[in-house]
């Protein structure tokens, strides 16, 4: 039996760790909160999570992939996630080729969503394709010709900070409407507010999809002006890139045809040029292991 490759998944909320086969399915895998605490709290959950998975395969592994929430740096192996503050330039690499005695393999957490997706998922098939997450923030990553596009430093693929509206609101990166300020799920909850929608101040984007689906027309519009910044993206997007498909995860895309038809509907005015006729928006199929499968991938060819 061929070893799995162990998979290691770092995110603002959770660490995940897995076995994945060389044909892509997930077997051990466990997960824990990111903890508040400092850098080595932090590491110390993915060596814990690390250990027993290696500890699972009887110690055999054929390689260690990492997906880590960004930004990150490839050429020095470290990683800054924005979410997780203790961690500023924390080698990651190092650590992990330590612990397991290995070289492992870094990757963006939406690059690994991509691939995953792309070996098990909604983009089987896809030769140039883009895996984003619309949650809580808008992520993304390139698959080009076949291969993940990592970029200079490992950054390809933020379509979360796509400018469509040069004049709008201020966005956590320092610019200003950036999809991300329009599209994720607080974002939208705090535009259908401030525009008069009649919630409890916790409401977030699912309140937001409830309400859409029970016909409210504030919420439907906060769907649509979401979806009409998606889609001016991908369409740009998709003509750099030469695009044949889009896969879009993350909670927001959980409301199903409320984000994915104004997608689809608004993308076909933008993508007017012949080559963007066939590009098709699919809704993910891997769910939250996508990232796990994706991150195997950069120690597996698939
Ligand atoms: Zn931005």
């Amino acid at each position: 039996m061929d070893e799995p490759a162990l998979a290691i998944d770092i995110g603002g909320t959770k660490i995940a760790v897995g076995l994945v086969s060389d044909d892509g399915r997930l077997g051990h895998h466990t997960q824990l909160p990111t903890p508040d605490g400092d850098a080595e709290a932090i590491w110390a959950v993915v060596d814990s999570l690390v250990t027993e998975a290696l500890a699972a395969a009887g110690g055999r592994i054929r390689g260690v992939g990492i997906a880590s929430a960004g930004p990150i740096d490839l050429p020095s192996g470290t990683v800054s996630p924005i979410n997780i503050t203790e961690w500023q330039r924390f080698p990651i690499v190092e650590r992990v080729t330590e612990l397991v005695g290995s070289p492992a393999r870094l990757g963006g957490d939406g690059l690994c969503m991509a691939m995953g997706e792309r070996w098990r998922g909604a983009g089987r098939g896809a030769h140039f394709m883009l895996g984003m997450v619309v949650s809580t923030g808008v992520g993304g990553g390139l698959v080009l010709d076949g291969a993940p596009y990592d970029g200079r430093t490992g950054n390809a693929g933020h379509v979360g900070h796509v400018v469509v509206d040069p004049d709008g609101a201020p966005c956590t990166c320092g610019g200003r409407g950036c999809v991300e300020t329009i599209a994720s799920g607080p974002n939208m909850a705090r535009w259908a507010r401030e525009n008069g929608w009649d919630a409890p101040p916790e409401a977030d984007a699912k309140e937001l999809a409830d309400a859409a689906n029970a016909g409210d027309p504030l919420a439907l519009r906060a769907f649509r002006r979401a979806a009409t910044a998606v889609a001016a993206m991908i369409a740009s997007v998709g003509a750099v890139c030469d695009l044949d498909r889009v896969v879009i995860g993350g909670g927001v895309a959980k409301s199903g045809a409320l984000l994915f038809d104004p997608v689809r509907e608004v993308l076909a005015v933008h993508a007017g040029l012949d080559f963007l006729h066939g590009l098709q928006v699919l809704p993910a199929e891997l769910g939250g292991d996508a990232g796990l499968v994706g991150a195997a991938s950069l120690v597996i060819s698939v």
